[in-house]
């Protein structure tokens, strides 16, 4: 009863992982719950039918959500790739909270993780290792991966909005799905909420699992990542995951110039108007440098 209990909290309350069993490898279907009702809940499609609108919220949504986490989850939070104002960092940590991926820490710190260990037994997520299904989808539904390891991510635990954020992190969905149903009721919450984020999800996990094992690799590097345009296009610059493998802190994953990464050229667009800066790049010569 207590472990029911204790799995259910976790829905609300992401900090409360003290009772879990540490190293579990098990996967807590409780807990998990609301992750297979997003899966479910797109069929809600078959009562609310479709408009026009609808799919283009649906769209629209997702594009916003795959911004928020490429270039502030993965590119700002985890790999401190350019800077932005403590407003601006809170904003779109909220954004991409909404996408219901965990809060920034703990997105972040698994993140910095997965790149320490890229590929080895310690990866959490390494299909080479771990197997497909498991590095898409299952490993962040084990007992083990549930809490933030927040001395990997000191530099950020130190703002309470965003510890907050991390903790209480059901809020931004929550938010997103309840400004949809006063907006166009029911059709917008089933397009603008279930089914865009199920396809942010799919699209993020697939830079886990397919972006190491499918495409070409422009360097040696000591992990299986791999560039993959067609992942490129849907992750908006993602799928370059070679080219971001070798150089990690680079605001841009996207090296050359046929190699299209649209969350480069929006933080391009932003640092125009001063809401981002320094944004870090490799030099040519290291660009060049096909090992
Ligand atoms: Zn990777
Ligand atoms: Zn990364």
């Amino acid at each position: 009863m207590n472990k029911l209990l204790n799995s259910l909290s976790l829905w609300f309350d992401t900090s409360n992982t003290v009772d879990l069993p540490e190293k579990s490898k098990s996967i807590d279907i409780v807990r998990c719950l609301p992750y297979l009702f997003m899966h479910l809940a797109c069929l809600g499609v078959f009562w609310v039918g479709v408009s026009p609108a609808a799919v283009i919220l649906c769209l629209a949504l997702y594009a916003m959500r795959v911004f928020a986490l490429t270039a502030f989850y993965h590119r700002y939070f985890s790999h401190r790739a350019f800077k932005t104002s403590r407003v601006l960092q809170f904003i779109f940590a909220f954004v991409g909270a909404s996408a219901a991926q965990r809060g920034p820490l703990w997105w972040a710190a698994h993140h910095r993780f997965h790149h320490k260990h890229s590929d080895t037994q310690l990866d959490h997520h390494s299909p080479s290792r771990k197997g497909f299904l498991h590095s898409h989808t299952l490993w962040f539904l084990e007992s083990q991966n549930f809490a933030t390891n927040e001395e990997y991510v000191k530099d950020f635990a130190k703002y309470p909005e965003l510890v907050f954020l991390n903790r209480y992190d059901l809020v931004a969905p929550i938010t997103l799905a309840t400004l949809l149903y006063i907006a166009g009721g029911w059709q917008f919450v089933i397009w603008g909420f279930f089914i865009s984020t199920v396809l942010v999800y799919q699209v993020t996990f697939l830079i886990n699992s397919l972006a190491h094992v499918f495409g070409t690799r422009r360097y040696e590097t000591a992990d299986q990542s791999r560039n993959n345009w067609l992942l490129a296009l849907l992750t908006f610059g993602e799928g370059w995951h070679n080219n971001h493998h070798y150089y990690p802190s680079s605001a841009r994953q996207g090296f050359l110039w046929y190699q299209l990464d649209i969350t480069y050229l929006i933080l391009k667009l932003l640092s125009i108007f001063g809401l981002v800066w320094d944004l870090r790049s490799p030099s040519p010569e290291i660009i060049h440098a096909e090992s």
